[in-house]
């Protein structure tokens, strides 16, 4: 098929995902053929870096020759199999890995096949269990959230997310959740200043669990690092104390580990950083390496002995996807976790993330640049029109989607979040990948500035 056909099918018949489509259809698709390492591929075999690790889920570069061949050696035995009433060796042996590679104390993995359902299974585990648990609550139903939070698309997922433009089509749908105010440095709710402010955000929480801990089942954030808030890291201590509340007043603690998980923070899961356990944890993104859906949500063997009993006694959780433990899947995940060993991706990022950062050093004087936040090979730069007062951009000017465009055209992919810059490398990036990766991004937003009518420097 031609390069122009497959372009105008496209547009004929892709509804893209969170894509206003009438600004798509008047735009000439990008079609990527292929990938190699951080780069991909259009049609006319351009390069472009890949800062989006094709949205945050590449780990050791495309085209990885294990995972490749991970994958081929299991299509010579079978594609799916079922995991309702069945098993198959991929899936087995990765459960046995996640569990040795997951913070202490979580025993049993519960496979689905996206990271908003990752987090749905454990929002359900959770209700189930306080109506099953030895010392029954069933009263405790309502979760805990943080402002800012971005937890998946389903209904269940978009209920315990704080994103506002996400939330408020489907306001009729979603279940009540409390919100907290997230722990936000660079714009704290609180105007404080860390650690003068002895993460006072967590007061309210403390208060609310307080009058409240009866009627609730749970607490859900992303460890660490909130991703689609705009990279915004927690401070130090935040996630041990949590985890410390959750404990004192009896509530489960879901751990988010979507975006964070398999290395993107420089440790394998960010719940090591505090080293914290979670009750419950979800994963997807990166367990493939980036390569096909899985998802899995991890829990303790006191949640999942509540849910043992006589089938009569309906304790069953009623749960489960047609491609939950998909074999080829579970190959390409246990070929990922055999990569980290091998070449020893753990400690190869703990060298190269501080390069990251030295290079993103030479973002701070620019006029623009209010705030680069960065966790491992997590980065977020926050674009302003006025340093002094942080003084936001108008949205409608898209500053954000012009830098990108800009990126683009100098050979680089990046998603950003409204005006905040993301680059989120494969974990295989080399410190010359990320240096350019830094620099095309300085260049993009110098080019957009210059363009800009009404600009003046501010700094
Ligand atoms: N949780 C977090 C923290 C995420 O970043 C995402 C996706 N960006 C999800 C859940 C949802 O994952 P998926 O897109 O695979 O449904």
């Amino acid at each position: 098929m031609s390069h122009t056909a497959l372009e105008k099918d496209d547009c004929e018949y892709i509804w893209h995902p969170f894509t206003q489509m009438q600004e798509w259809e008047g735009q000439t698709p990008l079609i990527i053929r292929r990938g190699k390492g951080s780069y991909l591929y259009d049609m006319d075999g351009n390069a472009y870096l890949d800062a989006t690790a094709s949205i945050w889920v590449n780990v050791h570069g495309h085209q990885h020759p294990r995972i490749n061949q991970a994958i081929r050696r299991q299509l010579t035995q079978v594609a799916h199999t079922t995991l309702l009433g069945l098993s198959n060796p991929p899936a087995i042996q990765l459960a046995k890995a996640l569990i040795r590679l997951a913070p202490k104390g979580l025993r049993k993995v519960f496979y689905s096949d996206n990271g908003s359902t990752a987090v749905e299974v454990g929002a359900k585990m959770a209700i189930q269990y306080w109506q099953q648990c030895p010392t029954p609550q069933p009263q405790k139903t309502r979760f805990i959230h943080l402002g800012l939070s971005y937890h998946g698309d389903t209904v269940g997922s978009v209920s315990l997310s704080g994103v506002e433009q996400f939330r408020r089509p489907f306001s009729s749908l979603l279940f009540p959740s409390h919100a907290i105010e997230p722990p936000h440095c660079y714009r704290c709710p609180l105007h404080m200043e860390f650690p003068q402010c002895q993460l006072a955000c967590l007061d309210s929480l403390e208060k609310l669990l307080h009058t409240s801990h009866q009627e609730i089942a749970g607490l859900i954030l992303e460890p660490m690092v909130q991703g689609v808030a705009g990279i915004i890291p927690s401070p130090p201590g935040y996630l041990k104390r949590v985890r410390d509340l959750c404990t004192r007043y009896n509530i489960l603690f879901i751990a988010d580990e979507v975006a964070t998980g398999f290395g993107r923070t420089g440790l394998m899961f960010a719940c090591e950083h505090e080293e914290i356990t979670p009750d419950i944890m979800a994963i997807a993104k990166g367990l493939t390496g980036g390569y096909l859906p899985l998802a899995a949500t991890l829990t303790t063997a006191a949640i999942y002995d509540a849910f043992l009993g006589e089938g009569h006694e309906g304790k069953t959780f009623f749960h489960g996807h047609s491609y939950a433990g998909n074999p080829l899947g579970c190959a390409a995940a246990l070929a990922n976790l055999s990569i980290f060993k091998s070449e020893r991706t753990l400690a190869k990022l703990q060298r190269r993330i501080p390069k990251l950062r030295k290079a993103l050093e030479s973002l701070s004087d620019d006029p623009w640049v209010g705030d680069i936040r960065q966790c491992g090979y997590m980065v977020g730069i926050e674009l302003v029109q006025d340093r002094a007062n942080k003084k936001p951009f108008p949205p409608d000017e898209r500053i954000g989607q012009k830098i990108a465009m800009t990126a683009r055209t100098l050979g680089m992919l990046i998603r950003p979040i409204g005006t905040i810059m993301i680059l989120m490398p494969p974990l295989s990036a080399s410190v010359k990948e990320l240096e350019q990766m830094v620099s095309i991004l300085k260049l993009a937003i110098s080019v957009v500035r210059s363009s800009r009518p009404s600009f003046s420097v501010q700094t």
